[in-house]
């Protein structure tokens, strides 16, 4: 008790650091738990790296590699896109960074055994710059797995990140006229991704990291530090500090992949878990063409209201028997363990996955097993 009325009396500031060390403490002590054989995530694949839902709405058909945390390369007709990319892990203790090589060497194999190629990547999206979702673009634009001509959609700090590595036109900053915001619904056009992608950015938010004595413990947040990246990131495996990827703003996605002017299949793609209707794509246009599949953060989805995940996931659903959403869970292993630990991913840390199932549960949205995946890395999700 002393101890939360000295935190109280702290400056905000002071109290802010406390909490962060403590959290820290926790997060270090705390153990990532295995997948459970009984309960949520039942619908886990330990085994196996493919998936498939039926949607039957076009010949062709999309794949979605996922590769861990938000990262998704999503394939349709020789063209991808890529989403929040990152697969150097690094254990919770080392506040330095680098992308790792020998993770690299993984990735590839991964690619190459799932028959991607990220040399068909048309552009690539980062929903916040925190560097779990994004530090490893670097090494794929050194490595020239992407190319220098490639667009690059983010917030308003992944200019500043990317400076050494990025060519002067390939930073497209996400402003306000090209988002959508759902607290104020303005109107806003997709923006052509590819020949047959379209992308919708929306406003999202960011849940807090962990919550202690019920104090929400928000980290890497605040004002980024342009020069800190000038002089520190100039080749991709320079190491940084984790605490200099501040977060900015966070956005989902609302994808379409179309022929012509006609939908083939709509997705929405959302990497941090968001307070609704933040990350909300607008209902107009679910209404007319709901989602085929909802990509949805496990992590930290205790930590925002508590009625998250149902709420969105009956926008992006309208017209759908609530337990016929097709949903894929991502962001949900423990990515402080091994690096590209696929083989024994466990649960992240202090995300409490029962509470998440029964939610979903309550919501008329029991999870199963033709419906709803949580994929281990390296699985190929297609919808066809
Ligand atoms: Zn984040």
């Amino acid at each position: 008790m002393r101890f939360i009325i000295n935190i109280a009396n702290q400056s905000l500031k002071q109290s802010d650091k406390l909490l962060g060390i403590l959290a820290i403490i926790l997060l270090t002590t705390a153990c990532a738990k295995t997948i459970p054989e009984k309960g949520f995530p039942r619908t886990i694949i330990p085994s196996v790296d493919q998936f498939t839902f039926h949607i039957q709405h076009s010949p062709d058909s999309i794949r979605v590699l996922y590769l861990g945390c938000g990262h998704l390369i999503i394939c349709y007709r020789q063209e991808n896109i890529v989403i929040d990319p990152f697969f150097s892990t690094h254990g919770f203790t080392k506040s330095k960074l680098f992308s790792d090589t020998i993770a690299f060497q993984k990735y590839e194999n991964i690619l190459h055994k799932q028959h991607v190629n990220l040399k068909d990547t048309k552009s690539v999206w980062i929903a916040h710059t925190h560097y779990d979702h994004m530090s490893d673009l670097p090494l794929l634009l050194e490595k020239k797995q992407i190319d220098s001509t490639t667009p690059i959609y983010g917030n308003e700090y992944g200019a500043s990140i990317l400076q050494n590595f990025i060519t002067p036109q390939q930073y497209h900053p996400l402003t306000k006229e090209l988002t959508y915001n759902p607290e104020q619904p303005n109107s806003v056009s997709f923006i052509n991704a590819s020949p047959s992608i379209s992308v919708l950015p929306i406003r999202s938010d960011h849940a807090p990291h962990y919550k202690i004595f019920g104090l929400p413990i928000h980290l890497m947040t605040g004002k980024l530090k342009t020069n800190y990246f000038k002089q520190n990131f100039i080749h991709a495996t320079d190491t940084t500090s984790r605490k200099q990827w501040k977060e900015g703003c966070t956005y989902s996605y609302l994808i379409d992949f179309k022929t012509n002017n006609h939908i083939d299949y709509r997705l929405f793609i959302q990497t941090s878990a968001s307070h609704y209707p933040l990350g909300r794509p607008p209902l107009d246009a679910l209404r007319e063409r709901p989602v085929d599949v909802a990509f949805l953060c496990a992590a930290s989805s205790d930590y925002v209201k508590k009625k998250y995940p149902v709420n969105i996931l009956r926008d992006l659903f309208p017209n759908h028997p609530a337990k016929a959403a097709n949903v894929v869970w991502i962001h949900w292993e423990d990515f402080f363990g091994e690096p590209l630990a696929f083989e024994k991913a466990c649960l992240v840390r202090m995300t409490n996955f029962k509470g998440l199932g029964k939610r979903l549960h309550k919501g008329g949205f029991t999870p199963d097993s033709t419906h709803q995946v949580m994929p281990r890395p390296g699985t190929v999700v297609t919808i066809k």
